[in-house]
């Protein structure tokens, strides 16, 4: 390059910008079907299927029963910042709170072919449409791209084809389906336990055999069982709130008979699924004084924090979060796991330290 002459700054064009920006979001398929899952769950679906093939490379498919989106407004649930999420200029803080930016589907739609199918409880048809960069496209080539009246039931179905076609470097980057496909199955495995009146199936697409099967009547400690086996019989229940602190703690932790290689961590804030590396490394020493060396625990927390105090927004992708008082909340909820396996009596009023 030419040290003393600039060369001219220009402007990319706007489908690369977009790739660019979907490619941070959705960096890999359990993460476009995180997105997928959250949405089913807003819908307030109880029923939730997932098939999958090549690891989510080739097809990543969710079905669910829930409200299902309006025939007019297909045209634009790909595009990106549409969402049903956010009524007005207020509720913008919850742009903050929950993450909803109306990104999700536009950014798989920037990176694979989706198809959408659905129908609400008061239409008397299901709808069909396919869409590419955030955009309706024709089914096949010489057709019109308008949403199709097809058969359905009320619910969604959303499939992403191709995932990273049109991106090579990414689709290089992910090389094993089956490493892929032990992602989708975490991330599964995750929001199946955690939403205890949701029934969720996950298989590769072909198999008549489900990896993950729970069932929407059963418990969080039912949905463990089903999903790791005999730790379930090994678990505290931990439920708490902090007032000062402005959070709940529920959650199951293994006691100090039980261990395992690599700590299993499940964390949910306010119903995400995220990581908090600074929480799990807390947890990990504090069982360091009742585990065998080299051994680990398994802990399901669900926390619920005042949404005011939550920043989903430090990472494209929602999965670090950060929220106030970190260090205290940590502490406190250090304290219960702590409290809980020294026996304490659970019933004894919690002081925070400060
Ligand atoms: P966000 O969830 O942040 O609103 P998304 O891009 O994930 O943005 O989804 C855009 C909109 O599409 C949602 O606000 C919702 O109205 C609709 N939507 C997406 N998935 C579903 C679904 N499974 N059932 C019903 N509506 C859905
Ligand atoms: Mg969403």
């Amino acid at each position: 390059t030419d040290k003393t002459n600039p060369r001219p700054i220009r402007r990319l064009n706007e489908t690369v910008v977009n790739r660019i920006a979907a490619g941070e979001i959705i960096n890999r398929p359990a993460n476009a079907l995180k997105e997928l899952i959250e949405n089913s769950l807003d819908a307030g679906a109880s029923n939730i299927q997932i098939t999958v093939k090549d690891g989510g490379l080739k097809l990543l498919q969710i079905l669910d029963n829930g409200h299902g989106i309006r025939k007019e407004d297909m045209t634009i649930v790909c595009e990106r910042f549409t969402t049903s999420k956010l009524k007005n200029f207020e509720d913008l803080s919850n742009i903050n709170t929950y993450g909803f930016r109306g990104e999700a589907l536009a950014s798989i739609s920037h990176v694979a072919h989706v198809t959408i199918t659905t129908k609400t409880a008061d239409s008397n048809c299901a709808y069909r449409a396919c869409y590419s960069d955030g955009k309706l496209v024709p089914a096949k080539p010489g057709t019109n791209a308008e949403p199709k009246a097809c058969a359905g039931n009320t619910g969604t179905q959303i499939t992403a084809e191709d995932l990273f076609y049109n991106v090579p470097t990414r689709r290089k980057a992910l090389k094993s389906p089956s490493d892929e496909y032990n992602r989708i199955l975490d991330v599964v495995n995750r929001y199946a336990i955690h939403n205890s009146g949701v029934s969720f199936t996950c298989k590769k697409q072909g198999s008549n055999q489900a990896e993950v099967n729970t069932l929407s009547m059963s418990s969080v400690l039912d949905n463990i069982r089903q999903i790791y086996g005999s730790i379930a019989s090994e678990l505290l229940g931990l439920s708490k709130s902090f007032k000062k602190l402005e959070f709940k703690l529920n959650g199951y932790i293994s006691n100090a008979n039980y261990n395992l290689k690599k700590m299993i961590f499940l964390l949910f804030i306010n119903h995400r699924a995220v990581e908090n590396s600074s929480l799990k490394k807390a947890i990990e020493s504090i069982y360091t004084t009742y585990l065998p060396k080299n051994t680990h625990p398994f802990a399901y927390l669900s926390l619920e924090i005042n949404p005011q105090n939550v920043d989903v927004n430090v990472h494209p992708t929602k999965r670090e979060v950060r929220f106030l008082n970190e260090d205290e909340v940590i502490a406190a909820v250090g304290d219960a796991i702590q409290e809980s396996l020294a026996g304490a009596n659970s019933s004894r009023t919690f002081l925070t330290q400060t």
